[in-house]
């Protein structure tokens, strides 16, 4: 018995049964409708969101024997022919195997004359962005005067790349990603059409690993029905898809609500043992935070079959909605994060330490320093060395009277206009900058920013000063300055008495004209 793909077997035939596309279908109905065509269509979207696929309806809409509507009957000759796809009038062109202006202007003379079987002769252009540049040119002159039976359906998932000219004539529609929801209700409605035992955890994961693309659910779905023996069950299919149950992570966020680091330490180095991936791992805390969210605000919206769905809404009661909004951040922060990180586990712990460390609970236990070996890839100081860092994040960086320092740490104009200061007075919260009165202009103009720069780095709650005077030689400016002069009277004093240099001067009449210490630092 031979199998047809369901993606192929449960492609949409007609306007009613595209999912999620509502707001193009009404608008291309209506146009249908109406009369109100246009000779060159273009449909952007991921891969997987159905732009072929409506491009075919379309086809059809203008085709069906029964007349131009949004309705085509399915069983005329042409409905039925452009179904299998071999519909004389019907032009398909994959445009990232067919680039060439030669292909192109073949394709396009064709365009002149009129259709053999249908009313309209449709040109489908999938991947148009992939088109040569002679290609879109030998597509524009034909765009500019199309023949009155003529109809181009472009589609793209990469819409920047189509030039400006043919945009201009197109009529463009977007095509939405499916949200997992509603792309797991249209595999229930696939599988109860196939008489396919399934549990539905099983198509929440399928619609989850498929991204929004209805083809990759299905072709997912033909995998776990091959992998599951005719059915579709939660734990083979997670198998199948190297998914692993986000409950895993419950402790994780435990640990946080209970604000215990040796417990979050704990159950890190728990995930590190199952050698499960540092980065999935972060993906699934980041989904867990978001159905927490969710919970918070509306419970409903919960999925009923979301694994451990009691103890993730008992969580969700015990965390502010701000902290669950702060954590989210902090783990899609974390897992941008983890390929400049020293190694993959102390990326990952040192994003759990960093929610540690902004939880809201007043006190937060560290581990006596005692860390324990996990394994080849998590070295032993991680843990150690992360705990440690973690309380220093929230704290003010304390100003130790280094003015030289600190103003080296600035960037742009302010970096300039304090290389011009000295420090004339300094407490713990508070800054006096001196600089001579000749630069009372760059003060007005860079003064605040330099403000708000030094706020940035020390405490927004500073007091910084400005006044003008005459300077003692301890700006920054001056002592780089001092320290240049001294390297360039040391180079030139060791140039001048090379022997060599002298042997030159002495017996060729040469003259040294241009000495530089080696490695100059920056100003
Ligand atoms: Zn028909």
């Amino acid at each position: 018995m031979s199998y047809q793909v369901l993606a192929r077997k449960w492609r949409p035939k007609s306007f009613a049964e595209l999912i999620g596309q509502e707001h193009v279908v009404r608008a291309l109905s209506n146009a249908l409708e109406q009369g109100r065509l246009h000779h060159a269509y273009l449909f952007t979207g991921t891969r997987g969101v159905g732009k072929t696929t409506l491009a075919r309806i379309l086809a059809r809409c203008l085709n069906c024997e029964a007349g131009v509507s949004a309705k085509p009957c399915g069983i005329c000759p042409a409905c039925q022919q452009i179904e299998a796809g071999r519909f004389v009038d019907l032009i398909e062109i994959d445009a990232a195997s067919y680039t060439g202006v030669d292909n192109m202007r073949e394709v396009l003379e064709n365009a002149q004359y009129a259709p053999t079987a249908g009313r309209y002769k449709v040109y489908i252009i999938d991947e148009v962005h992939m088109l040569s540049k002679n290609a879109f040119n030998a597509m524009l002159k034909t765009l500019e005067e199309p023949p009155a039976h003529v109809v181009f359906v472009l589609a793209t998932t990469d819409p920047q790349k189509v030039p400006v000219t043919v945009l201009s004539r197109c009529l463009q529609f977007n095509l939405k990603q499916m949200p997992p929801g509603q792309v797991a209700n249209h595999l229930r409605t696939v599988l109860d059409g196939e008489g396919i035992a399934y549990e539905p955890g099983a198509l929440n994961l399928l619609a989850r690993a498929a991204a929004g693309s209805m083809r990759d659910a299905l072709s997912l779905t033909d995998q776990a029905i091959a992998y599951g023996s005719g059915e579709v069950h939660e734990q083979p299919t997670r198998d199948m898809l190297g998914t692993v149950d986000q409950a895993y992570l419950l402790p994780l966020l435990e640990a946080l609500a209970d604000a215990d680091g040796p417990r979050l330490m704990r159950e890190a180095e728990a995930i590190a043992e199952r050698s499960l991936s540092f980065d999935a791992a972060l993906q699934d805390l980041a989904l867990l935070l978001q159905q927490m969210a969710l919970a918070q605000t509306v419970p409903d919206a919960v999925a009923d079959d979301v694994p451990e769905r009691a103890r993730l809404c008992a969580l969700a009661e015990r965390t502010g909605p701000e902290t669950v909004q702060l954590y989210y951040q902090i783990a899609t922060l974390g897992r941008r994060d983890l390929e400049l990180a020293p190694d993959e586990y102390a990326g990952f712990t040192m994003t759990l330490l960093r929610m540690l460390a902004f939880a809201p609970a007043g006190e937060i236990r560290f581990a006596a320093a005692k860390p324990k070996v996990v394994g080849a890839s998590a070295p032993i100081g991680s843990v150690q060395i992360a705990a440690q860092a973690a309380p220093a994040i929230a704290t003010v960086a304390a100003f130790d009277g280094d003015w030289f320092a600190l103003s080296r740490r600035l960037t742009g104009g302010v970096k300039q206009l304090a290389a011009l200061c000295e420090m004339a007075d300094h407490g713990a919260n508070f800054l006096k900058l001196r600089l001579p009165a000749d630069q009372k202009s760059l003060l007005d103009s860079l003064g605040e920013k330099l403000k708000a720069a030094l706020r940035k780095l020390l405490s927004p709650a500073v007091r910084i000063e400005f006044e003008l005077g005459a300077t003692s030689g301890a700006a920054p400016a001056e002592i780089v300055g001092r320290q240049q002069a001294a390297r360039q009277a040391e180079a030139e004093a060791s140039v001048m008495n090379d022997p060599f240099v002298q042997t030159m001067v002495r017996d060729f009449d040469a003259t040294v004209t241009n000495i530089k210490p080696i490695g100059e630092p920056a100003p």
